[in-house]
């Protein structure tokens, strides 16, 4: 416990310390970006090379832009607005994007029984984590493969709680993101929540994609798993907590289950 403790305060200084480098970072950017956009409309008889550069200038400013932006949604923490919410349609809503997106080579598949109880949360938040888990699944399949998002309904008891710290007793709702790509090796798997911690070339990874997904899911009251064989791929689980009450029987011979809202 001591050992986790210091690990979340080291966390936290990293995210205090990432928060300040960000906002500076935001002031210097804001004019070259704004004179990037502006000389191509001072100088449009600029030569082909000077246009050129320009745009790579307003690419990259845009590029840096974005990153302080992530640098400090993922500092300032999670709050959002709650509702009371069917993760169902997010499921769905995203499984469209990432077809009309994602390379052909990536089949999509969404496995989603009709009776998921609801959740209380941020829709906007909620449907980050799962493009951020999409996203790495589909970093982790450059040749191809299989991407599946499930959900079922779920009971924690006394004994699943006790053997997971995280999980408390009560109904909850479990997505999944599994993908048929590279895995995560085992001196990794430890660290792939850190902020910062990315395995992918300059420019193209953060770091910073698991720890917003943990962030928000933790904020809602909701823990993950994860389960990687390298070569053969990685399945990320998100608990979360159903909100009382939604357990509504869809089918006639439901059962309600007990033990909620204590
Ligand atoms: P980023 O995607 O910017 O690297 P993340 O925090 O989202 O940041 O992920 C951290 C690291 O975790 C990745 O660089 C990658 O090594 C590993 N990772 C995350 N998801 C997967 C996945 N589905 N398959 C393989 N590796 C993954």
């Amino acid at each position: 416990l001591e050992a986790q403790l210091f690990r979340t305060q080291r966390l936290e200084s990293i995210g205090t310390l990432a928060s300040g480098i960000a906002h500076d970072l935001n002031n210097i950017l804001t004019p070259i970006l704004a004179g990037a956009q502006l000389l191509p409309l001072k100088f449009p008889d600029a030569d082909e090379r000077t246009q050129h550069l320009l745009e790579i200038l307003e690419i990259n400013a845009k590029r840096g832009a974005d990153l302080v932006k992530q640098v400090l949604s993922f500092a300032r923490g999670v709050e959002g607005k709650r509702i009371t919410l069917q993760v169902k349609h997010l499921i769905v809503e995203v499984a469209k994007i990432l077809k009309e997106t994602f390379p052909k080579s990536i089949e999509v598949y969404t496995d989603i029984p009709g009776n998921l109880w609801m959740v209380s949360g941020d829709s906007t938040q909620l449907h980050q984590v799962l493009m951020n888990l999409c996203v790495n699944a589909r970093d982790a399949m450059p040749n191809g493969g299989k991407l599946t998002i499930s959900a079922e309904n779920l009971l924690i008891d006394e004994n699943y709680a006790r053997m997971n710290l995280e999980a408390k007793q009560g109904s909850y709702i479990m997505v999944s993101v599994a993908d048929t790509g590279v895995g995560i090796s085992e001196e990794n798997l430890d660290r792939i929540f850190e902020p910062f911690f990315t395995t992918k070339a300059i420019g193209q990874g953060t770091g910073l994609g698991l720890s917003t997904v943990l962030g928000i899911v933790k904020s809602h009251g909701g823990f993950i798993s994860v389960h990687s064989e390298p070569e053969r791929g990685t399945t990320f689980k998100v608990y979360l907590p159903a909100v009382a009450g939604s357990e509504m029987p869809i089918c006639d011979n439901f059962i309600p289950p007990p033990g909620h809202g204590e």
